[in-house]
Order: C-alpha cells, then structure tokens, then sequence
C-alpha cells in the first residue's frame, strides 16, 4: 500500500503535487536540487491552500495537518521510506534519466516510480531504471489542486499490479484517471499542444494580435482561456519540448514548432514563470507583447 510518497522537482508542478498529496493524508518528500525552490514552494503551497479556505474547501487546521506533512530537502536519500516516487522535474529526458540513475540505488525494492512528464517515452524512462516493471507515467494537469485529471500512462514493461496501485492512489487523492497509450505526449498533448503551436503560427503569421487570438477562442469556442494565455500558464520551455517529442517521435512535419515560440523560449521569455511571454506579467495586469 502507498503511504509515503515523493515528490522530485519542486516547481509549479512538483508543489501541486505535493499540496494534493499532503492534503490526502500522505506523508510528502519534496525533493529540488535547486535549494531555493523549496521554500517557495511550500510559500505557494501555503497561498494556494489559504486560497481553497477562502473558498470553504479547506480548514485552518486541515491546512496546518498537511503543511506538517511535507519534508523539504536536497538530498535524493530523504526517499529511503517511500512506497512511490513521482518525478516532476524539468521537461528534459537527459535530465530525468540522470535523475533516475541517482536516484534508483536510495529506493526500497518494492517502491514505485512514477513521471510526470508530459510528453516524453515512458517506456524509455522505465528503461533508464532499474524497475522497469515498477515505473509508469503519472501525468497531473496544472494546476494540480484545481484540476481534475490525471492520465495514467502504461510503458510496455508495467505491470498490472503497477498500474492498479497508482490508480488507486489517483483515486485516494480526488482525481479521476483516464489512461492513455504510451504514444508521444499521450492524449491531452497530443491534442492540445498542436493547437497552442497552431495558435503562435497564427500570430506569427500576423493572422491575429495576440489579444485577438486569445479573444476569438475564448468566446468563439468556450474555452475558459485563450491559447497564448494557456501557453504561457504551461511554460513556453514545456510547450516547446513536447512539439520536439512530437515532431521527432512521430516524424510528421504537421507537428513542427513554430518558429516563433523557438525565438521566445531562446529569449527566456517562459511565459508566467518568468514574467513575461505572449503577455507582460510584471505590472498588475498581463499586457500582450504583440
Ligand atoms: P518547473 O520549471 O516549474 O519546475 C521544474 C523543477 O525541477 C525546478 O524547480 C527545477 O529546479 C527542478 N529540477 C531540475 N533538475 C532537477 C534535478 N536534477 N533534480 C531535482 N530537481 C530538478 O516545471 P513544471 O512546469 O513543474 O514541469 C515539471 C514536469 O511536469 C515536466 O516534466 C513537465 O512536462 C510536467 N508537466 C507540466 C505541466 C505544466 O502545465 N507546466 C503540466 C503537466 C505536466
């Protein structure tokens, strides 16, 4: 049975993994190598949680009972215990698989792994590990305490005991699982990230302004954000690596990312996490760029 859970990589995921967990009773290990990001993640823990008592969703208490819950740390031996590992680290596969080398000799024999990864193989992760059979994809959407879904992806060496107990623990933490096929960037990018890539086409192109963009899909498809807005909520890095795990694992040239979100994320205009991208966080509303 999952009890102890860790959590790697403490950026706007890995937190709102570890708030979900924390508040579903289970003891979190939040590991970042980055020193700094673990105070601000349990900073942005703590906001998001005042946020859901606001709402009524939460008590002061049950705030203060999950908080005690999470150990911060450095160090990939603070996994010892764990019963299930996720990885939530940044969106690279050399970094993860490196990750995962470190990582495997700290673990108990029985523990499971599991990636948050958006996009990348993960029957090529599992390899990279000494578990294959204890490894699969566990792909939260952002924001994590907010949203809904988490798609359960298999790698071809899952096993069936795998599978049951991570959909078990989907179901512990409130969420509802649907799973996917271990094909580049599952379901919910395979089909999203081609229309926000569309979207940055359509701009580069001068089809639209970026507000214009935004606008028309908002009102003109009921969707409760636009495009570019979401691009930058998800991180134009992100974005960008899984149209390359598209584009390379599929070898369809419908799937090549435009030009312009490459010029972007080389300018280190990430979007929100950044504070600039297809808008201008740094005032007290977002400005588009273009
Ligand atoms: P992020 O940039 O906010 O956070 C990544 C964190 O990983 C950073 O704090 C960084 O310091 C840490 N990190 C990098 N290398 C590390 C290492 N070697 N050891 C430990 N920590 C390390 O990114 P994010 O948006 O939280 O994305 C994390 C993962 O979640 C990615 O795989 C991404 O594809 C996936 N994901 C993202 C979204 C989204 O909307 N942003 C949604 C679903 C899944």
């Amino acid at each position: 049975m999952i009890q102890k859970i860790g959590v790697i990589g403490a950026g706007q995921m890995g937190n709102g993994i570890a708030h979900v967990c924390a508040m579903n009773g289970f003891e979190v290990s939040l590991v970042d190598a980055n020193a700094e990001a673990l105070p601000k993640a349990i900073a942005t823990i703590g906001a998001n949680m005042d946020r859901q008592i606001k709402k009524g969703a939460m008590t002061q208490a049950a705030k203060d009972a999950a908080i005690s819950k999470i150990a911060t740390g450095t160090d990939l031996a603070a996994f010892a215990n764990a019963d299930l590992v996720i990885e939530a680290a940044t969106e690279n596969e050399a970094v993860k698989r490196e990750i995962f080398k470190k990582l495997c000799p700290h673990l108990k024999k029985s523990a499971l792994l599991a990636s948050n990864t958006s996009s990348i193989s993960i029957t090529r992760l599992g390899a990279s590990t000494d578990r294959p059979s204890q490894f699969m994809g566990m792909h939260f959407m952002n924001p994590v305490p907010v949203m809904q879904l988490v798609e359960l992806i298999r790698g071809i060496a899952t096993s069936n005991e795998t599978y049951e107990q991570v959909k078990e623990l989907t179901a512990k933490l409130g969420k509802t699982s649907a799973t996917a096929e271990d094909f580049p960037a599952f379901i919910v990018n395979r089909i999203l990230l081609p229309m926000i890539n569309e979207a940055v086409y359509t701009l580069y192109e001068g089809v639209g302004s970026v507000e214009s963009i935004d606008t028309a899909m908002k009102l003109g498809t009921n969707h409760p954000m636009g495009p570019l807005e979401l691009a930058d909520f998800i991180g134009l890095d992100t974005c960008l690596a899984v149209m390359h795990v598209l584009y390379d694992g599929l070898s369809d040239s419908k799937y090549r990312p435009c030009p312009l979100l490459v010029k972007y994320v080389e300018a280190g205009w990430l979007g929100r996490k950044t504070k600039r991208g297809f808008y201008d966080y740094s005032g007290p509303k977002p400005v588009p760029t273009r």
